[in-house]
């Protein structure tokens, strides 16, 4: 298999400090020469997990854990030694060189095709949005009261009846495995493609780079079901990703509101509140919780007022409470279910 270089691996490891690194993680005091806290790995009441910053390496004399800061990122996000070298490399903003091995080549020039894929869709579906026959689109739009910038910050767009975007993108040259891969298009049992999402309004999902991951659709009439998503695949992965962190990170605060669906996320944005993101799912994973803390250390989570919402409330504070955040709740006054309906009637103050 092939690897990286080991100037390469130790310039990774000397870019990131290991106590930067695990506080991130755990709550670390300063005792002498080490720093000391909670053992991420077992379960203990008194701290016996130290880092030490001169020799750069972690123990724990509980249950005996311990190594470099590669070690310790591969042993806490689940990942092998390649995959925590490729987190702390983009962390301490090191390119790493494309490796020769076969199969991560395919992956990855996979991997290139559907986001050039999801990209060109975004782009397709948010023309679409100002084309006569989007009608029903447009009237939505309009009585949710969402102005052109936030349409185009969020690149909202609208899909058609008429599976015109499989066509679009055959004639933009990629072929029907690359599409199948993206999860836009299904095959029918004859062997027909057609387009997933149809007659709905439609959200891109982006990462923190801008990049467009995924999709989510809501539908312009009563048809069930209300909204739908992309699937899991090579380029997204649901419980690591956040939407609307690409547009939130750039509101300049040191906060971040957490809801429940793109809808409250965007009709905050568009009331001016821009430091909102919607968890993609009820409850928050402890990866998106990791993610947040890297951009805000208050959160405050504003999910809706039923019990799916308040249950995923108390879930959140713990993921979040772990990870040394500052946590407020949304309390919402008045007669409003969720964040969205409250800034409809009440405004945003
Ligand atoms: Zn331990």
């Amino acid at each position: 298999m092939a690897r990286y270089s080991d100037e390469l691996i130790d310039e990774i490891r000397s870019n990131n400090d290991i106590v930067d690194v695990i506080s991130q993680y755990v709550i670390l005091k300063r005792s002498g020469r080490n720093f000391f806290g909670l053992c991420p790995f077992h379960k203990e009441k008194s701290p016996s997990f130290s880092v030490s910053p001169d020799k750069q390496i972690f123990h724990c004399f509980g249950c005996g854990a311990g190594g470099d800061v590669i070690h310790f990122v591969s042993k806490i996000e689940n990942l092998d030694f390649k995959q925590a070298l490729e987190m702390l490399a983009e962390k301490s903003g090191i390119t790493l060189p494309i490796l020769a091995d076969a199969q991560d080549v395919v992956k990855i020039k996979m991997k290139e095709k559907v986001h050039k894929i999801n990209e060109i869709t975004a782009q397709f579906f948010h023309e679409n949005l100002y084309k006569p026959d989007a009608k029903l689109a447009q009237n939505y739009v309009k009585m949710r009261k969402l102005d052109n910038r936030t349409l185009q910050t969020f690149q909202i767009g609208y899909s058609t009846n008429f599976d015109e975007l499989y066509k679009m993108l055959k004639r933009e040259g990629f072929s029907d495995e690359e599409i199948m891969a993206s999860s836009l298009v299904g095959k029918s049992i004859k062997g027909q493609f057609y387009d997933k999402f149809k007659n709905r309004l439609m959200f891109p999902i982006k990462d923190v780079q801008d990049k467009v991951i995924a999709f989510g659709g809501r539908v312009l009439d009563d048809s069930k079901p209300k909204y739908i998503n992309s699937p899991e695949n090579i380029v997204y992965s649901k419980g690591r990703n956040l939407f609307g962190l690409n547009v939130a990170k750039k509101s300049g605060k040191d906060k971040i509101i957490i809801v429940e669906g793109y809808m409250d996320a965007i009709s905050l944005y568009q009331r001016g509140i821009t430091n909102v993101v919607a968890s993609l799912g009820t409850a928050l994973t402890e990866a998106q919780g990791r993610l947040l803390r890297k951009y805000a250390s208050q959160m405050i989570i504003g999910y809706d007022s039923d019990g799916a919402g308040q249950a995923a409330t108390i879930r959140g504070m713990e993921i979040l409470q772990n990870l040394g955040c500052d946590i407020r709740i949304l309390q919402l006054d008045g007669e409003a279910k969720d964040p969205d309906e409250y800034v409809i009637k009440y405004g945003s103050r």
